[in-house]
């Protein structure tokens, strides 16, 4: 399986230049590959433009232009224009499903960020010097860079990656490492309610409350942006502004994985098989379509999405994609089973009698089955039916 890591680089001043230098030459690189494509298919007969030509032609770019285009490695810019033609593949995709997507963009050299060397070895070395105890890793043309290397790299280095989130610098590494052991298995099984008053419900009562990181670091978002806005233009304290606007959203960035990780980690240790609800999230998180009003034309009926936009921002916030993510990479490596069940009635059927019905929930947070009487959390009751759910599933495959 493969794994990836990413630590925080320490470049010298000159370093971070030469990094900076390098972003841009790849971007101006994606950029120019990106207008022959457009030209192409607009001028000369609609007729496009592919990788492999694209490819081909890097010869020519680097002995053009072996100033800036000629010092960076071969592989790195097949790497940026390969990144072109994903896009353009996806933009494709998506045309032929009917929707409808943006054309490819030209990239501002500020919004340009990631340069990926494909092999170790290859325009960059990862621990460039193994007896020096400061890990560092070299790029053509930039030099020995430090790496602060917070845990050890295990298995073999496939893909290294340089980003910039800021001011920051990172590397990424994708490592190949074999399969771990599976952990021991508890003979116990989960089903979860992911929710927004509590970020988890799981089926035997226990409760992770929403930490609502974003809501807190509101404040302090509306300040940083307030004082953004009240900044000139292309100004050294517009400048340490966006810094500080970056900052507050990495931190909540932060704060939400490392919940993630440890609630995750908790399911995995505890249970063999975690059945959880399969989130349409993307489509929970579309806004309400406008209402016309009937009365005077060209103007719009209240349609909800304030009341919408505030759910919303509570999605956003509990992180349930991320989560589930996280919760199956780890799954997958300790050896546990995860099953998505359908979350259709989960929360309207009682789990004694099983009467299924809208009355059954009063209130966001009560059940109480109108048949039987019984009644408990409703997202315990959602839990308890996506157990259910799930292991009927499992059962249905398994047989
Ligand atoms: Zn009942």
């Amino acid at each position: 399986m493969m794994r990836t890591y990413k630590f925080l680089m320490r470049p010298t001043v000159g370093q971070t230049i030469a990094l900076g230098e390098m972003l841009r030459d790849h971007c101006s690189l994606y950029n120019g590959a990106l207008q022959e494509r457009r030209d192409a298919y607009r001028h000369v007969s609609k007729t496009s433009v592919k990788y492999g030509q694209q490819s081909a032609q890097l010869k020519e770019i680097r002995a053009f232009d072996p100033e800036r285009q000629g010092r960076w490695s071969f592989c790195s810019q097949q790497a940026t224009l390969r990144r072109l033609d994903k896009a353009f593949t996806a933009f494709f995709r998506r045309i032929k499903a009917g929707e409808k997507p943006g054309y490819p963009r030209f990239r501002g050299v500020g919004r340009f960020d990631t340069v990926e060397f494909p092999r170790d070895g290859s325009g960059c070395r990862w621990d460039s010097t193994p007896h020096d105890p400061v890990t560092r890793v070299r790029f053509q043309a930039v030099g020995h860079v430090r790496v602060n290397q917070h845990r050890p790299v295990i298995g073999k280095v496939k893909t290294i990656s340089v980003r910039r989130e800021g001011s920051r610098w990172y590397v990424l590494l994708a490592a190949e490492q074999p399969i771990p052991e599976p952990l021991p298995k508890t003979g116990s099984v989960v089903g979860i309610d992911l929710g927004v008053a509590n970020f988890l419900a799981d089926s035997n009562g226990g409760f992770v409350p929403n930490p609502r990181y974003s809501r807190n670091a509101a404040a302090r978002l509306d300040a940083a942006q307030q004082a953004l806005s009240r900044c000139k233009p292309r100004s050294k304290r517009r400048h340490k502004a966006v810094e500080r606007v970056a900052s507050v959203h990495r931190k909540v960035r932060r704060q939400r994985q490392d919940h993630a990780h440890k609630t995750a980690l908790g399911l995995v240790r505890d249970y063999d098989v975690v059945a959880h609800e399969d989130l349409k999230i993307r489509n929970m998180s579309k806004a309400p379509a406008p209402k016309p009003d009937p009365d005077k034309p060209g103007s719009f009926l209240p349609n909800g999405a304030t009341a919408k936009a505030g759910l919303n921002r509570s999605i956003a916030d509990a992180g349930w994609g991320v989560f589930l993510t996280i919760l199956s990479a780890k799954a997958e490596s300790a050896g546990r089973e995860m099953i998505a069940v359908d979350p259709r009635n989960t929360s309207r059927r009682c789990p004694r009698c099983g009467h299924t019905a809208r009355e059954n929930r009063p209130t966001q947070e009560k059940f109480h089955c109108v048949a039987c009487a019984h009644s408990a959390h409703a997202d315990t009751v959602g839990a308890l039916n996506v157990l259910r759910a799930g292991l009927a599933r499992r059962e249905a495959q398994l047989a």
